[in-house]
């Protein structure tokens, strides 16, 4: 089976690259599965920047092919925060929970069509030898006023998707995965990757 590396430890994260890329018959290896891995300092300004100093970071050690995802959300209302800081918009113990109800905070009292947001997400290919290559994807929707939903992770309790008239969290994982900014990105990187051979 080919194998890809997936420069992350958020469990969120790998369930969905697993649900991506295993339908495409790849086996997904995250850095849980790797406990020796640094830790890479997220010292960019942006989500592309963010993602290939990780990618670049694990594949420069690792020396093979490795894909790392930085994602956050953007919130109009808030002036694009909490951005590239969406993990740890509550504090650096990067809690989900206690970053949503923050979310939910500041947004009190604004109104459903001011509360538009969209996910991002920017993914880095490194391969050793080689340019990296970077995609970016994003999923529109809204801020909701509570929680609503048990599935996925981070932000999705509180991200409303009007065309399918339900939060993130309330998507199975298939779901998710049709419409989602990581999807999105990935089909991006598909299309590029298909115009280069990596040797992988
Ligand atoms: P990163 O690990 O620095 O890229 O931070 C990503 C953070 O953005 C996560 O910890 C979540 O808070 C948020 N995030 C990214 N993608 C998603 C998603 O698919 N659903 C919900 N929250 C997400």
């Amino acid at each position: 089976m080919k194998k890809v590396i997936v420069a992350t430890k958020n469990r969120g994260k790998v369930q969905d690259f697993k649900q991506l890329f295993q339908r495409k018959g790849y086996e997904v290896i995250s850095l849980l599965e790797i406990p020796s891995s640094p830790d890479i300092d997220e010292t960019g300004t942006t989500f592309v920047q963010n993602a290939i100093l990780k990618a670049e970071g694990i594949s420069d050690i690792l020396q093979t092919m490795v894909i790392a995802d930085d994602s956050g959300l953007s919130i109009d209302a808030l002036g694009g925060k909490p951005g590239i800081f969406s993990a740890r918009y509550a504090g650096d113990h990067k809690n989900d929970e206690d970053n949503l109800n923050k979310v939910l905070k500041e947004l009190h009292g604004v109104k459903e069509e001011d509360r538009t947001a969209r996910f991002h997400c920017a993914l880095a290919l490194a391969v050793p030898g080689r340019d990296t290559i970077t995609v970016e994807g994003t999923c529109e929707g809204f801020i909701t006023e509570e929680p609503i939903g048990d599935n996925g992770f981070g932000y999705d309790p509180i991200f409303f998707v009007r065309e399918k008239n339900k939060t993130m969290a309330q998507l199975t994982k298939e779901e998710k995965n049709e419409i989602s900014h990581r999807a999105n990105a990935l089909r991006k990187l598909e299309e590029t990757m298909k115009n280069i051979r990596l040797g992988y």
